[in-house]
């Protein structure tokens, strides 16, 4: 990433944004001409023309390189266009600098996690949520308690996003907002690390407690009330990348299973020529390749489409890929033994994992519901009588 003085930070001052629009509108190209028209003391037309061409060719290069690096974020007209006029600026930033702050969090050096889960409420249902982000003056103060806050507890992290209720008045969808809080900030205490199935998961799911943490206004994302909303869009690509890591565990298992069928012999025979053994191997060969081509079509729909078009496809893989793999992942722990439920392969591990999947960013039940509803709008208009006499 190209480095970026701070003084040069448009940040949301209008004053600021012209100083910074006026240093990006005076670009090497357009600087060069200038010189050379100044050294040679010529000062015809064409000179100023062509300065002027270089000035716009570098205006237009750095408004779509602030559109491309803009991280998904849709340019604001004003001030985001000037932003993107000065190119660096919005390629790092997003409207309240978020971006150049969190850099870190792309070369790994800096980890974050996502803390929507509270113990209190069925936050499968993401409008439950209810930690309290109250308005004072320039900040929102912030009160709650979260759970399952995957990373937390890595070394690394250092921020937080936080999603809770600003305004328990407003419709059902636009009552929560997401924000940025650090973890150290005052008033954020991270309780303890969850176990699963009592392993220690990564680097922990963390309990944690808001008291009063103060948040300054600048680090709501997007914006108030669009909490909901984000919450729906993040989660598509974080789904079909747990699918992904599902398909690997499967593969590694039905990999074990094999080899440990044929080399381990019971009543004469290896257990790989037993026929249910073959059926389950016959199987996991058939399931994988299924949910690896639905993943396929999952993430080709994300690109060609985007993710609210690719909705069932990525609930579909979501509610799949897990299951399948937990069925292998089972299978190969039966066909191990005793061995297979301890630390000597990496099964044990891989089913309490897969089983967490079931859970983690949504229930089976909540993206099978979405499925659901998908499904039936497409008949919502055509009453079954109706359709009975078109069959017949
Ligand atoms: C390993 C792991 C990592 C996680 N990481 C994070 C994280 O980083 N950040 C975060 O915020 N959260 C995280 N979570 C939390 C996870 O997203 C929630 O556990 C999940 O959304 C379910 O919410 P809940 O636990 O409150 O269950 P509830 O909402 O109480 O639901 C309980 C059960 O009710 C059933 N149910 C719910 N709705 C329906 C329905 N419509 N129809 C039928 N049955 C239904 C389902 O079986 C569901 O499991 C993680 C969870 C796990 C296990």
């Amino acid at each position: 990433m190209l480095p970026y003085p701070d003084w040069l930070n448009p940040g949301d001052n209008a004053w600021q944004l012209v100083a910074a629009t006026l240093v990006g509108l005076m670009s090497i190209p357009g600087i060069a001409v200038l010189y050379g028209g100044i050294v040679q003391k010529k000062w015809a037309v064409n000179t100023l023309l062509m300065a002027f061409t270089g000035f716009s060719l570098v205006l237009v290069v750095w408004v779509l390189w602030g559109f491309k690096m803009g991280f998904g974020q849709p340019l604001k007209l004003g001030p985001g266009i000037l932003r993107a006029a000065v190119g660096i600026p919005h390629t790092i930033l997003s409207s309240n600098n978020q971006q150049i702050a969190y850099i870190p969090l792309l070369d790994g050096t800096m980890a974050s996690a996502f803390a929507m889960t509270e113990p209190q409420v069925a936050s499968s249902d993401a409008t439950n949520v209810q930690l309290s982000m109250t308005r004072d003056g320039n900040e929102y103060v912030l009160n709650g308690r979260k759970w399952f806050a995957s990373n937390a507890l890595h070394k690394n992290c250092k921020v937080m996003i936080v999603m809770g209720k600003t305004d328990p008045t407003a419709a059902p969808h636009r009552q929560q907002s997401m924000m940025v809080v650090p973890i150290d900030a005052p008033g954020v205490t991270v309780m303890r690390g969850l176990p699963v199935f009592g392993y220690q998961d990564r680097e922990g799911h963390a309990e944690i407690d808001f008291k009063d943490v103060r948040v300054p206004l600048k680090d709501v994302l997007k914006g108030e009330g669009e909490g909901f909303a984000i919450s729906q869009a993040r989660l598509g690509p974080g789904r079909i990348h747990h699918c992904m890591r599902a398909i690997g565990m499967a593969e590694r298992a039905l990999e074990l299973m094999c080899k440990r069928a044929q080399s381990r012999v019971t009543f004469g025979k290896p257990i790989s020529e037993n026929a249910n053994i073959q059926d389950w191997i016959a199987e996991a060969r058939i399931d994988i390749e299924m949910i690896r081509l639905l993943t396929l079509k999952a993430a080709y729909l994300m690109d060609t489409v985007g993710n609210k078009a690719a909705q069932t496809e990525i609930a579909a893989i979501k509610v799949a890929a897990p299951k399948v793999a937990l069925t292998i992942v089972d299978r190969a722990i039966q066909v191990h033994g005793g061995g297979g439920v301890t630390d000597d392969f990496p099964l044990a591990l891989a089913w309490a994992h897969l089983r967490t999947l079931r859970l983690a960013d949504g229930p089976d039940e909540v993206h099978k519901r979405a499925i659901a509803r998908q499904e039936l709008r497409k008949y919502r208009d055509q009453p079954a009588a109706v359709q009975i006499a078109k069959v017949s």
